[in-house]
């Protein structure tokens, strides 16, 4: 009941702050891309270059799971010319919020096209994890792009084009980066199951998870799971166990205590990092996320 009387208020707020639809024309005005969460607002600005400008909802280090939508993110969307979300259940309040503000804004769906993996009985939404999945984003990106500006149509495809190059060179170092660590001890324990396309994709197994989940919706695990995923965790004989930037590191610094590991410096997962963080960008991020867990998981750089 909560959530229906803040959409109405979300409905009522918009319908106060653009003038009931008889808002001034916006026709001369730079196109505004709104994306749901960061890691797209990044892949979007690559593509869009200075044709749009691009903002994200869900703020860099913010958790998309559980994001609580406000009357300004109605708005934004009712000024915005095209958005852009992730799909796959990533963002659950999404379709919502776009409905009750009215927004006659081009809607994309990035994970178009990209095969989803299952995590026991839920559908996996983080596709990002795997570069290849980011390269037919940008693609589908571009696409959506393109038909909301068939006049930049140039620009968008040279800016994917170079973009998606980075992509494939990024793909090729992290393997590359990968093969240091011997088979045996590519092994990954986070705060919730985000990994599951890094480990398809670059050969790692998830020894277990703090939450057991693919959401951060679920509560605290019970002391059942907790020395269940301690115990696993002895037996995979991993030096270290991983913490996420947009999670509360508490429980996972009470678990790599109890299992004798240490807690590798923060992974950047479900969103970017600051602007001049070490996860900027998505590129960053995945280098960053790469370099750490390969220092943490062999003792070297
Ligand atoms: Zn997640």
């Amino acid at each position: 009941m909560q959530k229906s009387i803040q959409l109405l208020l979300v409905g009522l707020l918009i319908s106060l702050l653009t003038g009931c639809g008889n808002s001034a024309p916006v026709t001369s005005k730079t196109p505004t891309i709104i994306t749901t969460f960061s890691v797209l607002a990044d892949i979007a600005q690559q593509i869009a270059g200075d044709t749009a400008t691009v903002t994200s909802l869900v703020p860099p280090n913010g958790d998309a799971h559980v994001f609580e939508p406000t009357p300004a993110n109605g708005v934004a969307l009712v000024n915005a010319t095209t958005v852009i979300e992730l799909g796959l259940g990533f963002e659950p309040w999404f379709a919502d919020l776009y409905a009750s503000s009215g927004s006659k804004a081009t809607r994309i769906m990035a994970s178009t096209e990209v095969t989803p993996l299952n995590a026991g009985a839920e559908t996996d939404p983080h596709i990002w994890h795997d570069v290849t999945n980011v390269i037919i984003m940008a693609q589908n990106i571009r696409d959506g792009l393109i038909t909301a500006m068939p006049s930049k149509k140039d620009t968008l495809t040279a800016n994917a084009a170079a973009y998606i190059a980075q992509l494939q060179a990024l793909d090729r170092d992290i393997q590359t980066q990968i093969a240091s660590i011997p088979a045996s001890q590519r092994k990954l324990v986070t705060s919730h199951d985000t990994f599951g396309y890094f480990a398809a994709r670059y050969g790692f197994v998830i020894v277990g998870t703090g939450l057991g989940s693919v959401s951060t919706e679920s509560s605290d695990p019970d002391a059942t799971s907790l020395i269940r995923l301690i115990t696993a965790i002895k037996t995979s004989g991993v030096p270290a166990i991983f913490v996420e930037n947009m999670s509360n590191p508490k429980v996972m610094q009470q678990i790599a205590q109890e299992a004798g590991v240490t807690i590798a410096p923060p992974l950047y997962t479900d969103a970017l990092g600051e602007a001049n963080s070490s996860g900027a960008t998505y590129i960053e991020m995945m280098r960053y996320n790469v370099r750490t867990i390969v220092t943490a998981l062999t003792g070297t750089k």
